[in-house]
């Protein structure tokens, strides 16, 4: 199977998008708002919280980046109308971080400070590393007046540990997860306990420095680790929670859930569905026996 895997995985980016949307189906809340707001309520149901994330990153224009910023307002007033218990995450790039930072800049402070109106919270989700050092000075910029926002890291890149070091310093809410993005070996680990054991490091020290962190994992070790550190280090609940996507391993979602500890799903939805579908496939062990299950299925 593994070998087919990696075959497979290659081939999924030639398959045409009809194809790919039958099983990517199952990583999104769908292609409008309203399927996200019915996916939260459910989620708020079972007394799980979401982020919100409006599908779509590296935009070519500056329309199409105050294009996303609407949609994103949108949601923030749909979350208040609602109330919902989510907060949203956006991906700077899709803000317009690739053309110009002052105009990126904006467009988040003008989400950030509808969101402070509502009480509510932005996470800025981390891209890849040419984007890292801009991310976090983004994120710095727009903390010296604001404070319902946070930031990402991720353990598979070298340098996280020393981001984190001034971080915590600062006092920053975090969402820490391995990283998704393909990065040199020169800069990031590659073997996956290398990165089990960074995350792990990373995470005693926001723990230690009392930030509150989002621990973003599906990785039962992870999970494990994580409960065994925050109960030695008598951490009270509300100053972490665990993070998931919508649409993996239901079971550990709802054993966290029943654990009592604060969990988050993070939910995506929109027309621009396909890049992340790609890259939640590309991770998923089952991934060979779902295309070759929908390519027999599907007439
Ligand atoms: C809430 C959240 C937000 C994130 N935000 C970012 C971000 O801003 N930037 C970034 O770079 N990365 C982000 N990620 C992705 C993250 O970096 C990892 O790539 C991803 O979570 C997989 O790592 P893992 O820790 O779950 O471990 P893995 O070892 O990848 O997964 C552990 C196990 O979970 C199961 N699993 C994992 N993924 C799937 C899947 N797609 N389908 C089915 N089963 C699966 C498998 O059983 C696997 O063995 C986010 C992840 C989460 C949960």
């Amino acid at each position: 199977m593994g070998i087919l895997n990696s075959y497979i995985v290659k081939f999924v980016k030639i398959l045409p998008k009809f194809v790919v949307f039958v099983f990517a189906r199952k990583y999104i809340a769908g292609t409008k708002l309203e399927d996200a707001v019915r996916v939260v309520k459910e989620l708020n149901s079972k007394g799980i919280m979401a982020t919100l994330d409006v599908l779509g990153e590296a935009i070519k224009t500056k329309q199409e980046a105050v294009d996303a910023k609407k949609e994103i307002l949108t949601v923030l007033d749909t979350i208040e109308k609602n109330k919902l218990n989510a907060n949203v995450s956006l991906k700077p790039t899709q803000l317009g971080l690739g053309l110009d930072e002052d105009f990126c800049f904006g467009q988040i402070k003008e989400i950030v400070q509808k969101a402070a109106e509502y009480n509510n919270f932005i996470r800025i989700d981390m891209e890849d590393s040419p984007f890292t050092s801009k991310t976090i000075n983004l994120f710095r910029r727009l903390r010296q007046d604001h404070s319902n926002l946070g930031i990402v890291v991720q353990a598979y890149l070298k340098r996280t540990y020393q981001d984190v070091e001034k971080l915590n310093v600062e006092g920053t809410n975090y969402r820490l997860c391995k990283g998704i993005y393909v990065e040199p070996a020169e800069i990031a680990y590659k073997e996956r306990q290398q990165v089990r054991d960074n995350f792990m490091q990373i995470l005693d020290r926001m723990i230690t420095h009392g930030n509150y962190v989002g621990i973003a994992t599906h990785d039962d070790y992870l999970v494990d680790g994580s409960y065994k550190l925050l109960a030695e280090k008598k951490t009270d609940r509300t100053r972490y929670e665990f993070q998931m996507l919508y649409g993996v391993k239901d079971s550990l979602r709802n054993k966290i859930n029943e654990d009592g500890h604060r969990l988050r799903i993070y939910v995506p939805y929109g027309e621009k569905w396909y890049h992340y579908s790609i890259r939640r496939l590309q991770e998923n062990p089952q991934v060979a026996w779902y295309i070759t299950k929908s390519l027999f299925s599907f007439r």
